[in-house]
C-alpha cells in the first residue's frame, strides 16, 4: 500500500522538496494567547449561557424559594459563601440537566441508521478480538482501514496496548489518527497542546510492528505555537519510521494506491472547522466555498471517498441535529431541510459524494450511523459516518477523567459492490470499544489501552452527586442555623 500525496508522489517523498513551503502559509510564531474558546462567537455565547447564566438562574430561583422559607443569613459573609456555593452546586446540577435533556433531544434512533450493540439487530460479536461487526452492503473486499480516536497527551505516561486492542488491528495495514496539538521537545504549556517527541516511538511499538500510522496534523490545536512550529512538527512526524503525516494544507488529501491492484485510488481527505488561534493559514476550513476551495477542492477521483473532519462540540456525547444533517448531506448529496433556521455548512453535491465520515475533535464517543444511498445504476447500499471516535490515548487521571478516557476503534472493509461493481462502499465495519486504564508496570506510570466493557451514557453522574451533595448541604447549614445561631 502506498500513501500519496495530491501531486501523486509517494507522501514520504512528497515533503522533502517541499520542506520550505509557504504557500498561504508563513513562518511566523504569532499566536493569540487571548483566545479562550476554538470556537465562534455564537458558540461562544452558547457556553456562557450554559456555564454562567443557566447556573445564575437556577441559583437565583433557589436563593428565592429558601429565602422564603429562612430568611436572610445575619452573617454577610455567611451568606455571601453560600451564594457562591449554591451557583457552583448549581452548575453541577444543570449540567447534568443539560446533558440528560439535549442527549434525548439530539438522539439518532434506528429508523435514523443507528448502529449500535445492544440495539441494531445483526450485531455479531468475535470473542477473537472481543469486537463487533455489522455488514453495511455486500461486497468483495479488497482492503481493510483503521481508525482509532483522538490522540491526546500522556503527561509523562508511558504507553501500552493489550493483546485485544492488538489483535483488532492485525489485519489494517494503515491506522489513521488524529494527533491532537503538534510535536515539540519542550512539550506543552497551559491552554495548549504539545506531545513530547516521545509518543512517535510510543506509537511506533503499540500495535504490531508492521502498522503504518497516518497521523492528521489538522486540529484546533495545530497553530497553538504558530505557523513555524507547526511546520517544525510535522516534519518530526514525517522523518519518524512508519509514520506519515498529513493536514497542512498543501496536503489536505493522501491517496492510497495497493500495488496489488494498481489504479485503484482511496482518497482520505481531512479539514478542520475549529482552530484555537482562529487562523488557518496552514490549515484547510472545514467549509464548503465552490469546487476551488474548501473541502470539494480535495475531492479528487477516487474509488472510494473518506472525509476525516475535525468537527463538533468537545465532551457531546449526542450529535446536534445540524452536524447529522450536514453528514447525510455529505454522504447523499441531496438537499437536506434544516429546521429553525440552522445554517447549511454545504452545499451538497450529488457529484461529489463522500463514502465514508470519520470525525474527530468531540473527546468523546458518539453515534454510528448508517445513511441509504443509491450507485448511478440505481442501486440502493449504505454509507456511514462515525460522528467521533473518542480519544485513543489520554494522559488525564482525574479532571475529564469520566470522559477523555473512551474511545471507538474502526475497521473498514472496502470493495465494489456486488450489485453493481462500479460502486466502491464498505462491506463489514467493525469496532471494539477501548479506555485508557492507569497501570503501573516496572513502577513507570503508564496508561493500557483496553478493551471498555462498561456502559457509557451521556451525562455525567458525579456531576448530578456534586450538584445535590453541595444544596442539601445548604439546607442542612439554613435548618441547622435556626436552631444553633
Ligand atoms: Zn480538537
Amino acid at each position: 500500500m502506498v500513501l500519496k500525496a495530491p501531486n501523486d508522489d509517494p507522501l514520504k517523498d512528497y515533503y522533502t522538496p517541499n520542506h520550505d513551503y509557504l504557500g498561504d502559509c508563513d513562518q511566523n510564531c504569532k499566536t493569540k494567547w487571548w483566545l479562550f474558546t476554538p470556537y465562534n462567537v455564537e458558540e461562544t455565547k452558547y457556553w456562557l449561557f450554559r456555564m454562567i447564566a443557566l447556573p445564575l438562574g437556577a441559583s437565583l430561583i433557589f436563593i428565592f424559594i429558601y429565602q422564603i422559607g429562612f430568611g436572610s443569613i445575619n452573617n454577610p459573609i455567611f451568606e455571601w459563601i453560600t451564594y457562591i456555593s449554591l451557583f457552583i452546586g448549581n452548575i453541577f446540577f444543570t449540567c447534568y440537566w443539560r446533558e440528560l435533556a439535549r442527549a434525548e433531544y439530539f438522539k439518532i434512533t434506528l429508523d435514523d441508521g443507528l448502529i449500535e450493540e445492544g440495539v441494531t439487530p445483526d450485531i455479531t460479536f468475535s470473542n477473537d478480538t472481543e469486537a463487533y461487526t455489522y455488514k453495511l452492503n455486500e461486497i468483495s473486499e479488497k482492503y481493510k482501514i483503521g481508525f482509532v480516536g483522538d490522540i491526546m497527551m500522556m503527561r509523562k505516561h508511558e504507553l501500552e496496548a493489550d493483546e485485544k486492542v492488538k489483535d483488532f488491528f492485525s489485519d489494517a495495514k494503515i491506522i489513521v489518527a488524529n494527533l491532537e496539538g503538534i510535536v515539540r521537545d519542550c512539550g506543552s504549556t497551559f491552554k495548549t497542546q504539545a506531545h513530547k517527541p516521545e509518543i512517535l516511538t510510543q506509537l511506533g511499538k503499540l500495535l504490531n510492528c508492521n502498522t503504518q500510522w497516518l497521523l492528521c496534523l489538522g486540529n484546533n490545536h495545530s497553530i497553538d505555537f504558530g505557523n513555524k512550529e507547526f511546520h517544525t512538527s510535522l516534519h518530526k512526524i514525517r522523518k519518524s519510521p512508519n509514520t506519515f503525516v498529513f493536514g497542512r494544507n498543501d496536503v489536505s488529501n493522501t491517496y492510497y494506491e495497493n500495488p496489488a491492484i494498481p489504479s485503484i485510488y482511496y482518497n482520505l481527505t481531512t479539514a478542520t472547522q475549529w482552530s484555537n488561534q482562529h487562523n488557518w493559514d496552514c490549515l484547510t476550513l472545514l467549509e464548503d466555498r465552490g469546487s476551488n476551495n474548501g473541502i470539494r477542492a480535495h475531492h479528487h477521483d477516487a474509488h472510494f471517498h473518506i472525509l476525516y473532519p475535525h468537527w463538533g462540540f468537545e465532551n457531546e456525547r449526542y450529535v446536534r441535529t445540524r452536524f447529522q444533517l450536514d453528514a447525510r448531506a455529505l454522504l447523499t448529496g441531496v438537499r437536506q431541510e434544516y429546521p429553525n433556521g440552522l445554517p447549511a455548512l454545504f452545499n451538497p453535491d450529488p457529484t461529489q459524494c463522500w463514502d465514508l465520515i470519520i470525525g474527530h475533535h468531540p473527546h468523546v464517543r458518539q453515534p454510528i450511523m448508517k445513511v441509504p444511498a443509491k450507485t448511478a445504476r440505481n442501486v440502493s447500499f449504505n454509507r456511514l459516518v462515525v460522528f467521533s471516535t473518542g480519544n485513543f490515548t489520554s494522559g488525564v487521571h482525574f479532571l475529564r477523567a469520566k470522559k477523555h478516557l473512551f474511545g471507538t476503534s474502526i475497521i473498514c472493509g472496502i470493495g465494489p459492490l456486488t450489485a453493481d461493481t462500479n460502486q466502491w462502499a464498505i462491506g463489514n465495519v467493525s469496532w471494539q470499544r477501548t479506555v485508557n486504564v492507569r497501570t503501573k508496570p516496572g513502577g513507570c506510570k503508564t496508561k493500557t489501552i483496553e478493551r471498555d466493557e462498561g456502559d457509557y451514557p451521556s451525562f455525567n453522574r458525579n456531576s448530578f452527586w456534586y450538584g445535590v451533595i453541595i444544596i442539601v448541604g445548604i439546607l442542612i447549614f439554613r435548618i441547622l442555623e435556626r436552631f444553633f445561631f
